[in-house]
């Protein structure tokens, strides 16, 4: 029992660490360009893949959906995971529910 605790102190404590970052992403993949379809959203600045922190830097970039640029954030992640804005959407959507 005291072992199991111990074990998922790392895991505790890095939710406890948890920050939100703010960031402009497409809302969908086909955005065409159009800031309808951009979405401002809270995520959190832990990488969901391994739990470093997200987001060490934080700066304006474009997305390219194939036919037109959409101004949105982009970040560097402590790790060197790349996130995907899909994978952040399905992120934020579980995060909602
Ligand atoms: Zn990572």
């Amino acid at each position: 029992m005291h072992n199991a605790q111990a074990l998922q102190g790392d895991k505790i404590l890095n939710i406890s660490k948890t920050k939100n970052m703010i960031v402009r992403i497409p809302k969908v993949a086909e955005h065409d360009g159009s800031p309808i379809n951009l979405m401002t959203i809270k995520i959190s600045d832990i990488c969901p893949k391994c739990g470093a922190k997200r987001g060490t830097k934080i700066f304006d970039g474009f997305s390219y959906d194939g036919s037109r640029r959409l101004n949105v954030t982009q970040w560097e992640n402590e790790c060197g995971h790349v996130d995907t804005y899909a994978d952040v959407r399905e992120e934020y959507y579980k995060m909602q529910s």
